[in-house]
């Protein structure tokens, strides 16, 4: 039986590592897959983990349609055997339902990776219609830390080295703008209290009081 299969964890956990991984055990079995991304940090057309794997993949666009291009894989005397998804928290609800027909009535089976929330604690549309639906959801061992050495859970965004809770879900990269975006990995208490490494350093420097 084909499967969907959501790997989630946060932004640190290694998941294009294990995406790639998927990739290359299926295929060293005479499988026949796709691999797709979106929005990934190595720019289009690529899967890159930190590290330092990079295998070439297929970007994802809001038009793209899953269903279509495995019938045109089909038609071109491809059956493809399984799909590799990543950064699916960015794919639509929509492209979400065809991975899951594409389960059902093609019997591809589909790996998807990605995370669940955002630097709000919101989940991702894509994410969510992926638990929905998804026959599994693996949580993948979270391997990053908190600053404070806790396990860390939630992902922040920073703007210009502060902590914000509010903004467009998804800035990828360079936005042009002046401000400097990152992203920091937090466990929830310090994610709740908005301390990333940086600030919880500069509250020590200043002699405050700091209760951790
Ligand atoms: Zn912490």
């Amino acid at each position: 039986m084909a499967e969907l299969v959501f790997f989630s964890g946060t932004m640190d956990c290694g998941k294009s590592t294990l995406a790639l991984q998927m990739d290359h055990n299926h295929a060293a079995r005479g499988r026949t897959g796709l691999v797709f991304t979106r929005d990934d940090r190595a720019g289009t057309d690529r899967i890159s983990s930190r590290l330092g794997l990079e295998r070439v993949a297929r970007e994802v666009h809001d038009e793209t349609d899953f269903g279509d291009v495995v019938l045109r894989e089909h038609a071109a005397g491809r059956p493809i055997d399984y799909l590799v998804c990543d950064e699916a928290q960015f794919y639509s609800p929509e492209q979400v339902e065809q991975l899951a027909r594409l389960v059902d009535e093609m019997a591809v089976d589909v790996f998807a990776f990605g995370i669940t929330a955002d630097f709000r604690t919101r989940l991702f549309p894509g994410a969510a219609r992926l638990i929905e639906l998804a026959d599994r959801v693996e949580v993948l061992q979270v391997r990053s830390l908190c600053w404070c050495g806790a396990r860390a859970t939630h992902n922040a965004r920073t703007v210009d080295g502060v902590m914000v809770v509010e903004g467009e879900q998804v800035v990828v990269g360079d936005t042009g703008g002046a401000a400097s975006i990152g992203y920091e990995v937090l466990c929830r208490r310090h994610h709740m209290r908005r301390m990333t490494a940086s600030g919880a350093r500069a509250r020590t420097e200043h002699g405050a009081t700091v209760l951790l």
